[in-house]
């Protein structure tokens, strides 16, 4: 019923009562009545309400006793209208206090509404009386849904443990606290922190139970993550075949700012006192080191290790300096290479990064990794000795090719020599020696055996990678000489050389007897190549401008040609396809042409023999074609 229906009804009631009062002859005793309108009044919950029907219906009693009795001594009525006014205006009394109750437990079941805990209140057979507003918002039901219900059943509690044992606990002590599991109506299963305060009577019964339950779903899945990625580094962190150390360094930055008020250039400081890298060294703390550094360091399990990094570190050690700078400096990481001492004292090479994590609680968790490079550092040591090795067999190599040289260079003039010698005593050892042929060819023996001593000398020159000579010479020169030196050997095999060289060459720049080697190697080669053919044996030497900077010598036989896989080696020293042969000649040539900032090719199409042309560079200041 509403409030105004409340009203009127008392109002109708009281009137009613007044009524039956002043018409029949119950003489007051009716008035006793009035308090059924007082306790109607009394359900508006208002106070004004309630002393208003207690005024009204004291006068009424008043004015009903008056009308009947007016006046009249007083007797027996008036005894009973007083009655009926003692009796409204307890009931007045008892109906006000309850209505301050209610208000006052009304304002208390508001402060718990607003609060952010789920709270209800259940009586001791478990059933919900109260149940306030986030008890709503988070579980679901609403208040009238869940009130009746049995707390249990409705959130489908999971205790962790004993339901029976914690009710005992409960009535033992009155308190209970514990983390629960609860389902909400769309069925998430909350965890909560719940807190239990049993409730008596003022005869100290246990009532009822008041519980407040925090959320803590959220906090509980964070704070597993952390675990489950504590666990996962930790794994990290013993299974790594990295060594890892972790230290605090806060010891350090404390002394390091002490230095600095002191208005001190750090770095240079630290490099200018050992003493003080030394004391920091022990201030270095070590917290933990992963298997692998233990492995690494030689000790059995990480309390075997030695409490800060000093002894881990050599006397001579530079890397801790550097590494303190960098800390000095702020900067995140730092990286170096050093000597580890192991516990039994060997020396362990390893390279390592340190990573200053930030802030100055970064201090106390320092991570150092550590790799071992014993083995990369035995394979530099072992690439070394290789290097060392290839470099004295290429000096080996070089003293070879060096006698090589000398060797082929050597053998032409010397077979010269035999031959101009074997013709000389062919003279001599006529019935009459022809004397003046003798000293020809002594003369031949002669200039042939300065000629050897001469290459002998320019090869070891050359060897010795000193620059040729830089002699301006006339290439048509250079030629004949050279056609000159070989001319023998060529006519003993029947080989036919044209020379076509143009009349006033360019002079070039260069060494007269490497140029003649040149020259005297292709006409032999090709002397050579012909020699096992029957037919036309033929040399043609060309010479002549190819353009403004550069002039060229051919050198074309009529021999076998080369065969086209052998082209590209035919360079390389040692490559020889005759059986005496040695295979330096053409490497030779190569390198001398080179020196003299020319070009040596070949081209041998098939069936036109070998065509070696050599381009050398003129002079132009001597040349005005
Ligand atoms: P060698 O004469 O000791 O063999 P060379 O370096 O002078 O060394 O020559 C290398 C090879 O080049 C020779 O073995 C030969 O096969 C080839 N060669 C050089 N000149 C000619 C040529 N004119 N015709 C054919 N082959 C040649």
């Amino acid at each position: 019923m509403s409030r105004a229906g409340l009203r009127f009804s008392s109002a109708v009631l009281a009137f009613a009562v007044f009524m039956i009062d002043v018409l029949t002859p119950l003489e007051g005793a009716v008035a006793v009545l009035y308090v059924v309108a007082i306790l109607l009044a009394a359900r508006t919950n208002r106070r004004s309400d309630i002393i208003v029907a207690a005024t009204g219906c004291v006068v009424l009693t008043i004015t009903a006793y008056l009308l009947s009795h007016y006046l009249e001594a007083i007797t027996s009525p008036a005894l009973r209208a007083l009655v009926s006014l003692a009796a409204i205006g307890i009931t007045t009394l008892l109906v006000l206090q309850n209505q301050a109750a209610t208000t006052r437990l009304a304002a208390q079941a508001r402060l718990l509404n607003l609060s952010h805990d789920m709270i209800f209140v259940r009586d001791r057979s478990g059933v919900i009386t109260f149940w306030n507003k986030t008890a709503e918002q988070t579980y679901g039901w609403a208040a009238d849904e869940a009130l009746g219900q049995l707390a249990d059943k409705l959130l489908r509690t999971n205790y962790p443990g004993r339901r029976e044992a914690i009710e005992a606990g409960l009535l033992d002590t009155g308190r209970w606290e514990g983390r629960v599991e609860q389902r909400t109506k769309a069925g998430a299963v909350l965890t909560v922190d719940a807190r239990w305060a049993l409730q008596h009577d003022h005869l100290g019964t246990p009532v009822g139970v008041l519980e407040t339950h925090t959320d803590v779903t959220d906090r509980v899945a964070a704070h597993s993550a952390l675990v489950q990625s504590e666990q996962r580094y930790r794994r990290m962190f013993d299974a790594s075949r990295i060594g890892v150390v972790e230290e605090d360094w806060s010891g350090l930055r404390t002394a390091l700012d002490s230095l600095r008020t002191e208005g001190v250039d750090l770095g240079d400081h630290l490099a200018r006192n050992p003493d003080f890298v030394a004391h920091a060294r022990g201030l270095a703390r070590i917290i933990d080191v992963n298997p692998a550094m233990q492995a690494m360091a030689g000790a059995s399990s990480s309390t075997a290790f030695i409490e800060n990094v000093d002894k881990l570190l050599g006397e001579n050690d530079r890397s801790f300096l550097d590494a303190l700078v960098a800390f000095a400096e702020g900067q995140r990481f730092h990286e170096g290479e050093t000597q580890l001492v192991r516990i039994d004292g060997a020396k362990v090479p390893v390279l390592f990064t340190i990573t200053f994590p930030p802030g100055s609680d970064g201090d106390q968790s320092v991570l150092v990794f550590v790799v071992d490079i014993t083995e990369r550092k035995q394979a530099q040591d072992a690439l070394l000795a290789a290097q060392a090795e290839l470099a004295h067999a290429a000096r080996v190599a070089t003293l070879g090719e060096l006698s090589a040289s000398i060797a082929h260079e050597v053998n032409q003039p010397l077979a010269a020599i035999v031959t101009s010698g074997e013709a000389g005593l062919r003279w001599l050892r006529r019935d009459v020696p022809d004397l003046k042929e003798v000293a020809t060819t002594i003369g031949h023996v002669v200039a042939q055996g300065r000629r050897a001593s001469e290459i002998v000398t320019r090869i070891r020159t050359f060897l010795k990678k000193a620059s040729p000579q830089q002699d301006l010479l006339q290439i048509g020169e250079v030629i004949e000489e050279a056609t000159a030196l070989v001319a023998r050997e060529l006519a003993k095999d029947d080989v036919v050389l044209i020379v076509e060289a143009r009349h006033g060459l360019p002079p070039v720049r260069g060494d007269r007897i490497q140029l003649q080697q040149v020259l005297v190697n292709l006409l032999v080669n090709a002397g050579q190549a012909m020699s096992g053919q029957s037919g036309s044996r033929t040399i043609t030497l060309r010479a002549g401008i190819v353009d403004s900077e550069a002039l060229a010598i051919t050198v074309q036989d009529n021999g076998p040609g080369i065969h086209p896989d052998d082209l590209p080696r035919l360079f390389d020293p040692f490559f020889t396809t005759k059986e005496g042969g040695m295979g330096m000649g053409l490497a030779i040539c190569r390198t001398t042409v080179e020196a003299h900032g020319g070009r040596l090719s070949v081209a041998s199409p098939t069936g036109s023999g070998a065509t070696f042309q050599l381009t050398l560079p003129y002079s132009q200041v001597h040349y005005s074609p």
